[in-house]
């Protein structure tokens, strides 16, 4: 299941692009209207770097993403989704399969909640990464499985309070509106599960 590298850049950008002002205005309700710029930032320079990175093998290549994420994202995603993909690199083979895969994730979730001394429920996105490192952990799964798995996981951000990131200094108020880290992983979780489904 090892993706084509360039591909899984290509279409994660592409992705993140198209969703931008989804992302800026899901942010604008909860927090301050950066999210989709911030991301869409962070992924173009992934971008610019596609055929350095794409040269790499893919825990190097990960790495690599992770590097670029945390220096051009900003805000509090970019350290965050650094850590994501840095771990992922670090604990991945380059040729996985499920079981590796579901132990990578766990051990970037963990990675995650500890950066940003968050846990479940605080309304971020480990709402969305939790639930579908925990998924993959239950053999058999589906691409479907996954991609419904992180859409379900986002939406039941929508009446949790933020106790964790900007949306939490609005208490009650941030409580009615989907957190936009959660929505950003729904999207790269989709896009990543449609390269290596062979969707795009
Ligand atoms: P900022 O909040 O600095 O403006 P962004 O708008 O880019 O940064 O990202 C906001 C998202 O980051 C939130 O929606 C949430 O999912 C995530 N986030 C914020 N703080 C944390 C944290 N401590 N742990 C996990 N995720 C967090
Ligand atoms: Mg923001």
């Amino acid at each position: 299941m090892t993706p084509d590298v360039a591909t899984l850049i290509d279409v994660v950008a592409t992705r993140i692009g198209s969703h931008a002002e989804e992302l800026t205005e899901l942010d604008s309700a909860i927090g301050d209207a950066d999210h989709g710029l911030n991301m869409k930032r962070g992924f173009d320079a992934v971008l610019a770097d596609k055929a350095q990175i794409a040269g790499k093998p893919l825990p190097e290549a990960l790495r690599a993403i992770g590097m670029a994420l945390v220096m051009k994202v900003g805000g509090a995603s970019g350290p965050l989704y650094g850590t994501l993909f840095m771990t992922l690199g670090k604990e991945l083979p380059p040729e996985p399969g499920v079981p590796e895969l579901a132990r990578a994730m766990k051990a970037s979730v963990d990675a995650l909640k500890q950066r940003g001394k968050a846990d479940f429920g605080n309304k971020t996105m480990l709402d969305v990464l939790g639930p579908v490192a925990d998924r993959l952990s239950h053999a058999p799964i589906t691409f479907d499985d996954l991609r419904s798995t992180a859409k379900d996981a986002a939406a039941k951000t929508v009446p949790m309070k933020a106790i964790r990131g900007r949306a939490s200094f609005l208490g009650d108020r941030s409580i009615g509106h989907m957190d936009p880290g959660a929505r950003s992983s729904e999207l790269i979780i989709e896009a990543v599960c449609d390269v290596l489904e062979g969707k795009s």
